[in-house]
């Protein structure tokens, strides 16, 4: 099994990750705002139901978050095997959470990347880094710090963020939020289609990962960073890879 692929370069897409989505989906037809509540599966192929709509494939390659297979958003008829049902339990979801920052102009120094500290907000970075139109920074921490953070509402939070910010940057709180144009929390454990940031595995779980992965018969595929046992878990380029396997394992009983 291999532990990691991804080698130790950093690469960032300029333009945000919807540039990636445009040039996968170039040549395929893409339902968005589809919703899939059932899926019934067997034999003779797979009929998936999306808000009334039905449609009938002879496989499918299931992507959704695990925390999603773990609340039963989709049905599916007849129920998967136990096992594969303990292997969707066995995974945990955590919280992750992002507070946003955009200023009038850079009140750090340009070189600036990363600040590691044992508040609340313990992880900063600079996302417009190399941008000199513009001047963001953003805290983000996942679990228990994520979780103190949601239970805040989203100014109490914000203000709480620039009380740090303001300790790490040394610069006067006044003084930093008079600089301050826009800012915004974004809790991925609130977002109903993704319910967390990450799926980790607890310890003595670890063959939960290729048992999600399994195909189910003929029909059933699957794929998504939690399945990414060969690969990069929580990561795109893992949920990226998972997803060319789990194309292999379906053109080859096509
Ligand atoms: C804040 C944050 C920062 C991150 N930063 C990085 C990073 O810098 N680099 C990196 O490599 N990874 C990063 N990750 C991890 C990375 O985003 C994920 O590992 C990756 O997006 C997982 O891809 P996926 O396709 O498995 O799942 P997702 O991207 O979650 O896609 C699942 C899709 O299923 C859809 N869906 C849910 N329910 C249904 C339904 N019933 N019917 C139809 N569709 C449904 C959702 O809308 C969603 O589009 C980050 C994650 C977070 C939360």
């Amino acid at each position: 099994m291999k532990s990691d692929t991804a080698g130790h370069g950093e690469s960032r897409i300029r333009e945000g990750y919807g540039r990636l989505l445009d040039w996968y989906r170039a040549d395929y037809p893409i339902h968005f705002n589809s919703l899939v509540q059932e899926i019934q599966w067997g034999d003779d192929g797979v009929r998936v139901i999306s808000n009334g709509q039905s449609y009938q494939a002879r496989t499918c390659i299931i992507t959704i978050p695990v925390s999603l297979l773990q609340n039963g958003t989709i049905r599916f008829t007849p129920s998967l095997p136990s096992d594969k049902q303990w292997a969707i339990n066995a995974f945990r979801m955590e919280a992750a959470t992002k507070l946003i920052y955009r200023f009038r102009e850079r009140l750090w120094d340009e070189n600036l990347t990363f600040i590691a500290h044992t508040g609340l907000t313990a992880r900063w970075w600079t996302p417009s880094y190399g941008r000199e139109e513009d001047a963001v920074i953003a805290c983000y921490v996942t679990a228990e710090r994520a979780q103190k953070i949601d239970a805040l509402d989203e100014t109490t939070a914000l203000d709480m963020g620039s009380q740090e910010l303001s300790a790490l940057l040394d610069i006067p709180l006044k003084e930093l939020q008079k600089g301050v144009l826009a800012s915004k929390r974004l809790a991925w454990a609130a977002d109903p289609l993704a319910l967390g940031g990450y799926a980790h595995v607890p310890p003595g779980m670890a063959e939960c990962r290729p048992l999600l992965a399994r195909p189910e018969g003929n029909q059933l595929f699957f794929a998504g960073e939690a399945t990414a046992y060969d690969t990069n878990p929580q990561t795109v380029h893992g949920a990226i890879e998972s997803g060319w396997r789990a194309a292999r394992e379906c053109l080859a009983v096509l």
